[in-house]
């Protein structure tokens, strides 16, 4: 079905860059137009978990990964003031085959650029597209140069403020969830352990785990603030900022925080998931469009799944248009496997914005009253939480 078909993805992150390298396995004839004038990264970790890696190893892309990533052996929680671990995820339990690697976003890019070129794919830089129509003929992209495209399948695949998903869906109202995170990489201490620590307290966490063979260390900082912040990565903040953030925290935490140099700050939006995924042409039934990963359901950072999500897609669309000749027919069923599930009444009405700041505050507050009171006998939670003396 895809062999020989011209398929234009927009986008050269990760889920382009995957949805690029495996259509392109299946015979199609791919083009990948990239805004940016160069493939880069901002330095930054992502922790590639066993349902994303086995997509890169069902790319042919799982010796790359092993070399680019550091295999990880647990994950813990700890409480941020003492430095007191209080839980542990041993990873040394994952079945043969199964891996958890801490990779360096550039890094993750790097090697499914050089994937998607060795099957074929062409990507061009310096493309961004401005304009996206929906034509009963077939999709018609328009690019900032003011050329005007007509490729058969167009797969958006540009992120959070996907020119492919607002032709499909109109405008989102994303909003401020009041939560922003720091992003920092510093020099990892000599021998630091693989292992994701996820520092907790009253509403502020951290994340961080080595990268490059250990001789970095990633920093993913959340503070819950009022003050609003811009959307994205291109905005600095000054290193004092977290440094002030996360003064209560032990001695560990802030040593690191104390080596930031180059620091970003992002604010935390909350985006509904697209209502539609993919249509075909009404008039061209071989043309249409389809969106994956942040485009279609963009994520808040906390179970880090975003890219390891973005994976998936790319494998089941691609499966999806190889296996069913019907684009109508093969961008549902795609839809269906990874929209998530309808509900009774559907779509759902969006919960409100204090629904939500208040959903998170509670998710984190359990996770650290568990992780504080998990073991001490009956009564002692209330004494561990409060380092009150009365036990009840
Ligand atoms: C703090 C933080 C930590 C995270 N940690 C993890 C983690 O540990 N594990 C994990 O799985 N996920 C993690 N994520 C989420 C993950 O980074 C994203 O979900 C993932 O990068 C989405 O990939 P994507 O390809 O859909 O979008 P993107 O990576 O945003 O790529 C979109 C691409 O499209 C290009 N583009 C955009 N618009 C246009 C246009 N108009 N024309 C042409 N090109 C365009 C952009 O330049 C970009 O190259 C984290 C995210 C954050 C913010």
């Amino acid at each position: 079905m895809l062999i020989g078909q011209q398929i234009t993805v927009l986008g050269a992150g990760i889920a382009g860059l995957a949805v690029a390298r495996a259509l392109a396995l299946r015979g199609a004839r791919v083009t990948v137009l990239e805004q940016a004038d160069a493939i880069r990264e901002v330095g930054a970790g992502l922790q590639i978990t066993p349902n994303g890696a086995a997509v890169l190893r069902a790319l042919g892309l799982g010796d790359a990964l092993a070399v680019a990533g550091l295999a990880s052996s647990g994950v813990e929680l700890i409480d941020g003031p003492t430095g007191a671990m209080v839980a542990r995820l041993d990873l040394s339990g994952l079945r043969p085959g199964q891996s958890w690697h801490f990779v360096h976003r550039a890094d993750l890019i790097d090697l499914l650029a050089q994937g998607a070129r060795d099957a074929g794919v062409e990507i061009r830089l310096s493309h961004r597209v401005t304009g996206l129509d929906l034509a009963p003929d077939g999709p018609v992209l328009t690019l900032a140069s003011g050329t005007a495209l007509r490729p058969g399948l167009v797969i958006g695949a540009d992120g959070l403020h996907s020119v492919a998903r607002a032709a499909l869906n109109g405008p989102a109202a994303p909003f401020f969830t009041r939560q922003v995170a720091w992003r920092a990489v510093v020099p990892a201490e000599p021998g630091a352990r693989p292992v994701a620590e996820v520092h907790m307290g009253p509403g502020r966490h951290l994340v961080s785990y080595p990268l490059r063979g250990g001789t970095l260390r990633n920093i993913v900082a959340v503070e819950e603030r009022t003050r609003w912040v811009e959307e994205g990565w291109a905005q600095r903040d000054d290193d004092l900022e977290v440094r002030l953030a996360f003064e209560g925290f032990s001695p560990r935490v802030r040593g690191w925080l104390d080596q930031i140099g180059d620091c970003w700050l992002w604010g935390l939006f909350r985006h509904p998931v697209a209502p539609v995924w993919g249509r075909a042409a009404p008039g061209a039934p071989a043309r249409g469009v389809a969106i994956l990963g942040d485009a279609a359901h963009p994520t808040l950072p906390f179970l880090a799944q975003g890219a390891n999500m973005a994976l998936e897609d790319a494998w089941v669309l691609a499966a999806t248009l190889a296996a069913e000749p019907d684009l109508g027919v093969a961008l549902a069923a795609y839809q269906a496997a990874r929209a998530p599930a309808p509900r009774a009444s559907w779509p759902p009405p969006p919960p409100t914005r204090a629904a939500t700041i208040c959903a998170g505050r509670c998710a984190r507050w359990r996770i650290w009253a568990w992780a504080r009171c998990r073991g001490l006998p009956r009564g002692g939670c209330w004494h561990a939480m409060t380092g009150s003396t009365v036990r009840t």
